[in-house]
């Protein structure tokens, strides 16, 4: 093979390098997992806020409870004392006793219905957030996966890749291969062209009949009269 076949071998592998490495920089699965993970993080947060408001509720019902018990402990203490019934103030400081416990326990019993229905709600916001995290954690444990896999497969072909431009670099003579990476620079990837009849490959300028006698006289590789790029005219070794 000739050394401007080389050269636009090496040209397209180079191209391709770039593009692996570009997509291997950028993957939409990363990305997609980032915002999977920045969700999950945001559930994961809510839920902590729940179940402090959960164990909160919980323990103000155990406290309405224990107030519960003490009422009606007072109640039953207030009933069993011994009252006098000729003496009519303790009688009636009996009565404003017993009907002051009533309005007690009807705050609690009201106060704890509120707190019942508190809770029930909660429960099941802190179930649905629970269900979530473990959907999102299985989502972003298959996703990391998928994202691991297809970044190992693309570094694969860049190592592949790696070896042929190591193999063809190796057989292109220095001063052409030192000319080649200045046009690769120069021309940001496209160093290289064809002459396709009349044609470069690249620039697309037809050249002028001036210009075409003086490229039959070149023997395989020269520079493109428009453009300056590298310009292969004879394939053939
Ligand atoms: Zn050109």
């Amino acid at each position: 093979m000739s050394v401007g076949t080389d050269l636009l071998d090496l040209q397209e592998l180079d191209l391709a390098l770039a593009r692996s490495r570009a997509d291997l920089a950028d993957l939409p699965e990363i990305k997609a997992l980032a915002r999977k993970r920045k969700a999950y993080l945001k559930v994961k947060d809510d839920t902590l806020r729940i179940v402090g408001r959960r164990k909160d509720l919980e323990t103000e019902l155990a406290e309405l409870e224990e107030d519960e018990r003490d009422c009606k402990q007072a109640v039953e203490d207030v009933q069993r004392g011994c009252v006098d019934p000729s003496d009519y103030d303790a009688v009636q400081q009996l009565e404003i006793d017993l009907s002051n416990l009533a309005k007690e326990l009807d705050k609690i019993a009201f106060a704890r219905e509120e707190h019942l229905r508190n809770l029930a709600e909660v429960k099941e916001q802190e179930a649905q957030a629970s269900d979530f995290l473990s959907r999102c954690e299985r989502a972003i444990k298959a996703d990391a996966q998928a994202a691991r896999n297809k970044a190992q497969s693309i570094q694969a072909d860049i190592d592949q890749a790696e070896r042929r431009q190591t193999a063809l670099r190796a057989r292109i003579p220095e001063d052409i291969l030192a000319e080649y990476d200045r046009c690769l620079k120069r021309f940001n990837g496209l160093a290289v062209e064809r002459l396709v009849g009349a044609v470069p490959s690249t620039c697309r300028m037809t050249l002028t009949e001036s210009s075409l006698a003086d490229l039959s006289r070149v023997e395989g590789i020269t520079h493109c009269p428009y453009c300056h790029r590298m310009l292969i005219v004879t394939e053939e070794a």
